[in-house]
């Protein structure tokens, strides 16, 4: 058996990143796949146009809309709209073309992809590596980047990611055709969803509408809420097929590495627990994951640590903050609803969360100076 620089368990967003970061770097890195294509993936698509910067080449061209109007809702009225403006860009991709696209540029970068590929088992054996997929054929690493989602057994299994999983529950809808949703504009519903809220992402060619519920562990009653939702768009009330999905959200700061080992994307916990952000994170830490795993395998670096310290330092203390601000937003929708998006200055500090400018931390800081300025 020949001896990879790196396997990859997943062609994810994350997966994706990282093979394409690794292989042009020069490392003999292969990506392994479950699907033998690419499946019409539950996500809204909704990303930072601040993403670009951990690619060298252009997203563009998988960029379905360029949004610069959101409007929020509560129970379908109480509209507030917030412009974002060019300065602040937020883009719509189809996922499936988002992680085809980077998955294209890793192997021209070099990476090898086999695919379907699941794999089954994973075990360390003396300094290496070895995964088996389901038909029973085994590959053998140096180190291999765990980036197989929120259902991934391997985390668990190697003391990585929080010890007690969160998970929100979801459900979304692919929709053709654009019912009324306006050009450049997304939508947010927060008074239909218990402990949650709605989204309409539009695509070049449809709608992807979106539950997710954020505390608590009961199943979301998505028929009703879609019932009301999808008619306010222009769409049928039982248009579109429906997927559950759980999403691992972020639930405390927790080891991302061991020794030839990263955990990256969903599979770490890293999906923001107020928005359901995780593409952001998901292609930030497949980038940063690649950047530690280069100085280490060149000898540079004596372990992955830093991989973990990063993601702590430029993700997880904002999502710390996001998780304390969900369990409150969504505990008290309603006041959160006229306290936070009802706000004169909301639909600006909006824009700026949406375009990755500004962190849960930032908007903490100045509630509290708020609080305090308010009481002297
Ligand atoms: C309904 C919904 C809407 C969302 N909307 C948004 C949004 O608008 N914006 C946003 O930023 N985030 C959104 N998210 C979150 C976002 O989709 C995830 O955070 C993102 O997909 C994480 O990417 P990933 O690469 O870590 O995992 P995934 O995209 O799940 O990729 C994991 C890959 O691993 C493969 N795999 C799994 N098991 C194995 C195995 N055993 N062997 C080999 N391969 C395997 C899978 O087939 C898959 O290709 C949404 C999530 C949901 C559920």
């Amino acid at each position: 058996m020949r001896t990879k620089d790196v396997l990859i368990i997943g062609a994810g967003a994350a997966g994706s990143t990282a093979a394409f970061h690794l292989a042009k770097a020069g490392n003999n890195v292969t990506l392994l796949e479950q699907h033998s294509k690419e499946n019409l993936k539950p996500c809204g698509g909704g990303m930072a146009a601040a993403v670009q910067e951990w690619f060298p080449f252009d997203l563009m061209p998988v960029v379905d809309e360029v949004i610069n109007r959101v409007d929020f809702t509560w129970c379908l009225s109480d509209l507030v709209i917030a412009p974002l403006p060019g300065s602040s860009p937020f883009w719509i991709v189809q996922r499936e073309k988002l992680d085809s696209f980077i998955t294209e540029q890793a192997i021209n970068a070099g990476a090898e992809l086999l695919r379907p590929f699941k794999v089954t088992n994973l075990q360390k054996h003396g300094n290496y590596w070895q995964v088996t997929s389901k038909d029973g054929q085994q590959l053998e690493a140096k180190a291999v980047v765990i980036a197989d989602g929120s259902r991934s057994p391997w985390p668990e299994m190697f003391g990585l990611g929080p010890k007690k999983q969160h998970y929100a529950f979801t459900t979304s809808v692919r929709l053709e055709g654009r019912g009324n949703i306006e050009k450049g504009t997304t939508k947010f519903e927060f008074g239909l969803v218990h402990h949650g809220f709605a989204w309409a992402f539009p695509l070049a060619k449809g709608v992807n509408v979106g539950i997710g519920s954020f505390i608590g562990q009961q199943a979301l009653n998505s028929d009703a809420v879609l019932d009301k939702l999808l008619p306010s768009l222009g769409f049928d009330a039982k248009e579109g097929n429906r997927k559950d999905s759980l999403l691992r959200v972020w639930n405390g700061h927790s080891p991302l590495n061991g020794d030839g080992i990263v955990v990256v994307g969903d599979a770490g916990s890293l999906c923001d627990p107020f928005l359901a952000e995780g593409l952001r994170p998901a292609l930030m830490s497949g980038y940063e994951a690649a950047n530690s795993l280069n100085y280490w395998l060149k000898g540079d670096n004596k372990n992955l640590n830093d991989y973990t310290n990063k993601i702590q330092r430029e993700w997880g203390d904002s999502m710390a903050w996001g998780r304390r601000i969900s369990q409150v937003f969504y505990r008290f929708p309603k006041v959160g609803y006229q306290l936070g998006i009802k706000r004169p200055t909301a639909p600006q500090r909006i824009a700026e969360i949406l375009s990755g400018k500004l962190g849960y931390g930032d908007i903490a800081t100045r509630v509290i100076r708020r609080l305090l300025f308010k009481r002297t």
